[in-house]
């Protein structure tokens, strides 16, 4: 992953940028997933992220699939925000005392990542259709709505048991 990016200086820089970006969250997020898996002790949670981990591998393969389509080589750039949510999840959780609290800091941790994708994946699907790539923008919906859903899927998670659980 390289530290530097060339200069933005077109919206097509930005698009090319904001996916490097997301690459190397999505990878980074790989590598945090299993951990966070190996931590939890709430079932669904447990299986909420090993899910999420397949669908993870899965949109990496697709950005892969959008930087060919739009001709340029499969690269990441050092997302700070990502390296920033990891870095305070291991943190809380390692802070965390109970099973049950740490099941809740795990959530509160997965919220972020998700809330961080869906930013950059709506941005990444506005710059696609205004660059006239409705068809990376359609592959980048796929992966949108995959990241939509396991928010919501969470949501459901801490309101019906982890929250209650820990408190
Ligand atoms: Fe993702
Ligand atoms: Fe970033
Ligand atoms: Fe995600």
């Amino acid at each position: 992953m390289a530290l530097f990016s060339k200069p933005i200086k077109t919206l097509d820089d930005l698009f090319v940028h904001t996916l490097q970006d997301i690459y190397y969250a999505e990878n980074q997020i790989t590598k945090a997933l299993p951990k966070m898996i190996g931590k939890v002790t709430n079932t669904q949670l447990k299986l909420a992220f090993e899910l999420h981990l397949q669908e993870t591998k899965n949109q990496i393969a697709r950005l892969e699939k959008v930087f060919q389509m739009h001709g340029q080589p499969v690269k990441g750039v050092t997302c700070a925000a990502m390296d920033g949510i990891i870095s305070e999840a291991n943190e809380v959780m390692g802070d965390s005392a109970e099973a049950e609290v740490l099941d809740a800091a795990a959530l509160m941790a997965a919220q972020a990542v998700e809330h961080y994708e869906i930013t950059r994946y709506g941005t990444l699907i506005a710059f696609a259709k205004q660059l006239g790539r409705n068809d990376c923008a359609s592959v980048l919906q796929e992966t949108l709505d995959e990241e939509k859903a396991t928010d919501r899927k969470l949501t459901e998670i801490a309101e019906s048991r982890v929250n209650k659980l820990a408190a």
